[in-house]
């Protein structure tokens, strides 16, 4: 028997061997050299007794019964007890032991590829047996391959057998000798008082000893289906300890952060402020939804407390507005500020912008990226360093050492989930003195309120919920391939219209495996079929100067169609640009042709995308995915896309950077135990303010070391 639980998968997420919070929850060092199953065991994070408690079996296995050979079934996991009736080495072709096993009611054939001599004693003829391994059919009969086996007799556990998540260096039989240790070791006393328990149905009797204990041997009369779908008390119990331990550890973050100290970015008195004449040189109005995330950025800015701060908005909400007048209070206070985007691309665009906006009201805004040549780069250190630039914009080449700021109190990241949690601690770490900069990060990928209950429920979150006025929104059309020659017509009569194309393709080069068409195709038939327009070409994978090339034609109008990958998908910026093709829209995920689509409506023209898809060799595409595509046509509203999107990929897709987050997250599910976190959401503030002692004990058992990485 095979119990088949479903936390494998994030398991093996779980279990990635780079994983970060692993290289931070360092063990003790010890003072013997490690030996390789201890290694395998530390590379897991197993380190401490709650550890090895707390890693929970995959499946089980019924140790508990024998059958007989009469009442097997190919594909059985069975135990049998029997007596060897031919014991035989088989030499020629591949080497093998036969041993024939007769149980009263049928034999079955065991066959080892691989035998010590011992092994072959205690397999000899006439020996009584108690086997276990799965069944297998075929012309000899029932076989089992390399089966476990002792001597018969003996007493029968009582207890399912736990088969634990492992990897490689690591047998089975060392690791449940390792968590049954733990087990016994690990302080288990409860960390929760029982009047809270009570208020979400759980039965104080399935303490955390008693559900661990159970977890790893079941008895066999339990109900599997309660095991496998996670009903079963044991596992609600866990489920619950552990949101209660994200919950906690994020509040107590947002509680030492307020215990931190920022500058409060005043304005100085006596002079028009740079966020005034900003917003009068705006040749737009802001909508409602901008004025007031820029006030509730504004008011925390005035705090000299750090903010921490999420601003979420869909494509083409005008999230850069918001981030420079976030600027310009900062710079109008006699402070600097920086502004991280993660690719080169996009940092461009907004330096070109920003630079547009704010040169004429004399600001010095400088710029940083990794291709940047020597020279330059001397120039910009040296502006920074000084406190000339008042603004700072660039990539992740900002974090480096060599980047010395003279005063950087607010640091704005663009595109969040891009980038890791240590590239945003080391942004945060800029500052001089005990003092920390206040932090803006802005996405375009809305958090789906669950998500943002969890994940995210250290964060302050402004969410811009309005496009700027005068957009009509984008049509969207899904489009077989088989008529792309209707398509490029399209394209043609929009050019005639003045206005510019993109063409989005999955991949860069031809990969026989997916025969996916590629940007280099395509942009080749476009030109082709396109005489007199110019086709432009931008992969990730073309030098960075090629790409500023390519991008600025496109900017500046003089490019017709541009043939891309998904380097686009993120933050650029044509509002000529009325139509979108994207080819194989089928192999994208929801929010990123979400993020494309974004990319035009951004002008007054009406605008469509086209979502091209090819079904390969089938006749038709298959349900989930014209679903999916549907949706896509039915909506322009990235909360509602967002939605499904987590419906149908789960929460890895939008965690991005908090992925050692989504990681910490092993047996609950923010969907599916919504119930479970709103009680762990509330119930934190109570355990930290009436219970400190419970609470710092609950985290430390939970998350020991790794608590650290969710403060980023
Ligand atoms: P995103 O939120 O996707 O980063 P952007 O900041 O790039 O969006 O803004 C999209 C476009 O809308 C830009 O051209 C920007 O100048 C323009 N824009 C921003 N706010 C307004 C507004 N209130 N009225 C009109 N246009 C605006
Ligand atoms: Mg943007």
């Amino acid at each position: 028997m095979r119990v088949g639980v479903s936390h494998e998968a994030k398991w093996l997420a779980a279990l990635g061997h780079n994983h970060p919070m692993h290289a931070a929850a360092a063990a003790p060092s010890p003072a013997k050299p490690l030996t390789g199953p201890q290694k395998a065991l530390h590379k897991l994070g197993l380190d401490r007794a709650i550890d090895l408690a707390l890693h929970l079996p995959l499946r089980y296995e019924d140790e508990t019964r024998l059958v007989h050979l009469r009442d097997v079934r190919e594909g059985d996991v069975a135990q049998v007890e029997g007596t060897v009736k031919h014991s035989e080495v088989k030499l020629g072709g591949t080497r093998q032991l036969l041993v024939t096993l007769d149980d009263g009611t049928g034999t079955c054939l065991l066959r080892f590829f691989t035998f010590y001599p011992s092994q072959q004693k205690a397999l000899a003829v006439g020996n009584r047996l108690r086997v276990r391994g799965e069944i297998r059919g075929g012309f000899a009969g029932l076989t089992m391959m390399h089966p476990a086996f002792h001597p018969a007799g003996g007493e029968l556990p009582n207890a399912l057998t736990p088969v634990y998540p492992t990897s490689a260096g690591l047998p089975q039989a060392y690791l449940r000798r390792a968590v049954e240790g733990g087990l016994t070791r690990a302080e288990l006393s409860d960390t929760i008082p029982q009047e809270y328990l009570h208020q979400i149905g759980l039965q104080p009797l399935w303490n955390l000893r008693k559900s661990l204990s159970f977890l790893h041997h079941p008895t066999p009369e339990v109900t599997l289906a309660t095991l496998e779908d996670h009903s079963h008390p044991a596992w609600q119990r866990l489920k619950a300890e552990e949101l209660l331990a994200q919950q906690l550890s994020q509040l107590q973050a947002k509680r030492e952060r307020a215990a931190l100290r920022a500058p409060a970015l005043s304005p100085l008195v006596g002079q028009a402020t740079l966020h005034e004449r900003l917003l009068a040189a705006l040749p737009f109005d802001l909508t409602a939804a901008q004025r007031r995330v820029c006030e509730e950025i504004t008011h925390d800015l005035h705090q000299n407390v750090p903010m921490h701060r999420l601003l979420q908005g869909d494509v083409g909400s005008g999230k850069t507005v918001v981030a420079a007048l976030a600027a310009a209070v900062c710079i109008d206070a006699g402070w600097q500020c920086a502004l991280m985007a993660p690719t080169e691309i996009l940092a461009t665009q907004h330096f070109a912008k920003l630079v547009g906006w704010l040169h004429p009201l004399g600001i010095t805004v400088a710029w940083l990226t990794g291709s940047q040549k020597a020279k330059e780069r001397r120039e910009m250190l040296a502006l920074i360093a000084s406190g000339q630039a008042q603004l700072v914009v660039g990539t992740h080449a900002m974090i480096q050492d060599k980047v010395q700021f003279s005063k950087l109190a607010l640091a704005i990241i663009d595109e969040q989930h891009r980038f890791g949690v240590a590239q945003r601690l080391a942004l945060r770490g800029k500052l001089v003195d005990a003092m920390e900069p206040h932090l803006l990060m802005m996405t375009a990928t809305p958090i789906p309120r669950t998500l943002a209950m969890s994940y995210y429920a250290d964060l302050d979150v402004s969410t811009i919920d309005e496009l700027p006025p005068g957009r009509t929104p984008v049509i969207t059309k899904v489009v077989n391939d088989a008529r792309r020659g209707e398509v490029v017509q399209r394209i043609r009569a929009q050019i005639d219209e003045g206005r510019q194309i993109y063409w989005v393709c999955p991949l860069i080069e031809e990969s026989e495996a997916l025969d996916l068409s590629n940007a280099t195709v395509t942009h080749a038939q476009l030109s082709a079929a396109l005489p007199g327009v110019m086709v432009g070409l931008l992969h990730s994978r073309m030098p960075v100067a090629e790409k500023k090339a390519v991008m600025s034609l496109f900017t500046g109008g003089q490019m017709g169609v541009l043939v891309s990958t998904t380097v686009i998908e993120v933050g650029v910026d044509v509002p000529n640009a009325s139509l979108m093709v994207i080819e194989h829209a089928e192999r994208f995920g929801l929010s990123q042709l979400h993020q494309l689509r974004g990319r035009v409506g951004r002008g007054a023209a009406a605008s469509a995308c086209v979502l091209l898809y090819s079904t390969g060799d089938a006749p038709r595409l298959g349900e989930t995915a014209r679903e999916r595509l549907r949706a896509m046509a039915e909506s322009n509203d990235g909360f509602e896309i967002a939605r499904r999107d987590l419906e149908i990929r789960g929460p890895g897709e939008f965690m991005g950077a908090r992925q050692s987050g989504a990681a910490l997250l092993r047996f609950a599910d923010v969907v599916e135990d919504a119930a479970l976190l709103a009680w762990a959401r509330a119930l934190a503030p109570v355990m930290l303010d009436q219970h400190p002692a419970l609470a710092a004990k609950h985290v430390q058992r939970w998350l020991g070391g790794k608590a650290e990485f969710l403060k980023a």
